[in-house]
């Protein structure tokens, strides 16, 4: 996540971006005793981001507000907010009785498996330590982002690209080429994480993550688009037909091997170029999907 710091009117404020993340590889081993999923999963960060802004407030309060172009009415105003909710555990943890206003321009899909509250939330635990001089430990930011979701920690983490394996709490970093063309397209409408898991199938035969990694480390990207993989995806196409429509739409486009990312319902294929990528997205765009971008994987 890039952080810029700069003293404005009303005080040292931080405007961060939080990017999106893609799962290119996705296996669930496991049933575990408190309700989550055993995983092996790789997540990359993609250039797809929201932007927030925290100033720090003259009382322990935390405000939030939140702007965006769409329908912001999936997105929790309140206390239910990701944003408020770390911000909240922060205080709690530290018992620091500073405040802070946070604005967040949101730009990441709902509810569409890109990560997109708990990217806000990786970034106002990061943010705010800095804002309130907390100076905490990585391994104590790492185990309040653990207590907000499975996918927080992966952004704490700062890692462009990690496996990341238990119920997706334990990076594990890896070096990949980034900068890979790359285009995002959603269905109207997202899929509940919780519900998708809940109907999900364990893999009878595990696959490896390994030769997909070895195949993009030596820039081997048609191999590697073979090798991408979401067991999810058959369950969320179940729920959700459009999925399985939007990948038949994007395999007639110039991308490699469309695939769904995290628990759905976007969808993304890998391009050969940053232009093609721009080119195709228009496409769609003229061919009436509301929701598509073209961006570069990492940040
Ligand atoms: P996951 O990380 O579980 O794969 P996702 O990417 O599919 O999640 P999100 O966009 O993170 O989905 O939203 C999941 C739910 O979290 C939404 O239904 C929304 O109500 C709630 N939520 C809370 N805070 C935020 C936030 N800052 N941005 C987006 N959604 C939020």
């Amino acid at each position: 996540m890039r952080l810029d710091a700069y003293l404005g009117p009303e005080g040292p404020t931080l405007v961060v971006h939080a990017p999106a993340k893609l799962n290119l590889f996705l296996e669930v081993l496991g049933r575990r005793g408190d309700g989550f999923h055993e995983l092996e999963t790789l997540m990359v960060t993609v250039s797809l981001h929201d932007t927030l802004r925290f100033t720090e407030e003259p009382t322990p309060a935390i405000r939030l507000r939140c702007h965006g172009r769409g329908d912001l009415s999936e997105v929790p105003s309140g206390d239910d907010n990701l944003v408020v909710r770390a911000a909240r555990l922060l205080q709690e943890h530290t018992g620091t009785s500073r405040g802070a206003r946070i604005d967040l321009w949101k730009r990441i899909p709902v509810a569409a498996g890109l990560a997109g509250g708990s990217t806000d939330a990786a970034t106002t635990l990061v943010a705010l330590d800095r804002l309130w001089e907390l100076d905490l430990a990585p391994e104590e930011l790492s185990s309040l982002a653990a207590r907000l979701g499975s996918d927080v920690a992966f952004f704490v983490s700062g890692v462009p690209a990690a496996i990341c394996r238990g119920r997706g709490e334990e990076i594990h970093p890896v070096r990949l080429p980034l900068g890979l063309p790359v285009v995002i397209a959603r269905p109207s409408g997202g899929l509940s994480t919780a519900e998708v898991f809940r109907h999900c199938q364990l893999a009878a035969s595990p696959r490896s993550v390994q030769p997909l990694i070895d195949a993009l480390a030596t820039g081997r990207i048609a191999a590697a688009s073979r090798l991408l993989h979401n067991s999810l995806q058959p369950t969320a196409e179940a729920l959700k037909p459009e999925i399985q429509q939007l990948i038949t739409h994007l395999s007639h486009q110039p991308l490699l091997q469309p695939l769904m990312t995290g628990s759905g319902t976007a969808c993304f294929g890998l391009c050969v170029s940053h232009r093609l990528a721009h080119r195709t997205a228009r496409r769609l765009r003229g061919q009436g999907l509301a929701h598509v971008v073209a961006g570069r994987l990492g940040t």
